[in-house]
């Protein structure tokens, strides 16, 4: 099989936020999104099998003269992070249309091809701003009665303490009806000018952490920014609460300092973030963690791509047997299906229990409306 041609479809009009969005991450003078943006690669090949992947700015010529079956070694030229000047080309997006050529030519989800270990992921809901503590309660309970028996809250406000007291407010009203996580977001830094954002020192976040362990809370991501390897280690060390982050890790091998330290007990990879990982590398560092003792939440970005990049985790996190949860940004009304997976003709959701079904069409497994799409750039050669 040859790969004949890549076309980079992108949506005819942006999709509308209902309202204005700034996260958490961007607190507290980001720039306010009113629209995303929604980009896909289509890879054709000489057997009327066509590959879809999220558009992440990588280059398409990567894919010249490479068999479509054979992803490893694609990975390997690439993607792999033990090899020098693979960390900068973004070739995860192509990686995915990869694999949903591969799942395609064999009639098979993916995570059934890579011999699966489950059908179904459980999710936490990741909300995404810093609202009052009397909204994040009533959202909260929102979340519950959709079924979610997980929520993601963020930290990002001047002032640590007030982060805590919003913790605390939910964690009374709700009672254990939730399992409560925090993002501190220490390795991101506002967008914006003005006001700068003071990060945490190594004492605050250490008290910050205590605290949340009294408040039984699952786990810690991202106290401090991920390069202070010993500063994550010591906190690690001082709750018995997990510590989670790394979902701007470049690469699989820049994960061995955490794990050598006992920085992370919870590995956050990202499928695209970094341009690294993809399918292959997913699987990679959770078989890593695996041999040492750590669990793997993967984060997934929001966004117009969401869909796709998330169906992609899916796949790859059904055949591991370390990955208690993934993570799936909702945050009404503003992050919920409508926005984030607009161009599904049926929207990935939770069911009863708190987890999603792996879909189960072939390849990456999710059909894709290209009627509101277009063609915005296409390489085509003969190999
Ligand atoms: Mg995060």
């Amino acid at each position: 099989m040859k790969i004949t041609k890549v076309e980079i479809l992108s949506a005819r009009e942006p999709i509308q936020l209902p309202e204005p969005w700034l996260p958490a991450w961007q607190e507290p003078n980001g720039r306010y999104a009113t629209t995303f943006g929604l980009s896909l690669y289509k890879v054709y090949t000489d057997q009327d099998i066509v590959g879809y992947g999220p558009n992440i700015g990588g280059d398409l010529h990567l894919l010249k003269n490479q068999n479509p079956l054979q992803i490893r070694q694609f990975w390997y030229d690439n993607m792999s992070g033990k090899r020098a000047g693979n960390s900068d080309k973004r070739a995860a997006g192509l990686e995915i249309a990869l694999w949903d050529i591969m799942g395609k030519a064999t009639n098979q989800p993916i995570h059934q091809l890579l011999g699966a270990s489950r059908q179904r992921i459980p999710v936490y809901a990741a909300t995404s701003r810093l609202l009052e503590s009397h909204q994040h309660i009533e959202q909260v309970k929102l979340l519950i009665d959709l079924g979610f028996k997980a929520v993601k809250l963020r930290l990002h406000r001047p002032n640590p303490w007030d982060d805590l007291a919003v913790v605390a407010a939910v964690r009374e009203s709700v009672g254990d009806a939730i399992e409560i996580l925090v993002d501190a977001n220490q390795n991101n830094a506002s967008t914006g000018d003005g006001e700068r954002y003071n990060f945490w020192s190594r004492r605050i976040a250490q008290q910050i952490a205590i605290e949340l362990d009294q408040l039984n809370v699952y786990f810690l991501e991202e106290p401090l920014p991920r390069n202070d390897v010993e500063g994550l280690a010591m906190i690690s060390d001082s709750v018995e609460m997990m510590i989670a982050g790394g979902e701007h890790t470049p690469t699989v091998g820049e994960f061995k300092p955490h794990l050598l330290a006992g920085a992370y007990d919870v590995l956050q990879p990202d499928i695209t973030l970094t341009g690294n990982f993809g399918v292959t590398g997913l699987r990679e560092i959770s078989s890593v963690a695996d041999f040492s003792g750590r669990l793997v939440i993967p984060h997934v970005t929001g966004g117009g791509n969401f869909f796709i990049m998330f169906a992609a985790t899916l796949q790859a996190m059904a055949t591991v047997d370390n990955c208690p949860m993934i993570e799936f940004p909702c945050d009404p009304p503003i992050l919920t299906p409508k926005t984030l997976q607009s161009i599904l003709t049926e929207p990935i959701w939770i069911e009863d229990d708190g987890s999603i079904s792996v879909p189960s069409q072939p390849g990456i497994g999710v059909e894709i409306d290209e009627s509101r799409l277009e063609v915005s750039l296409a390489s085509e050669w003969t190999n």
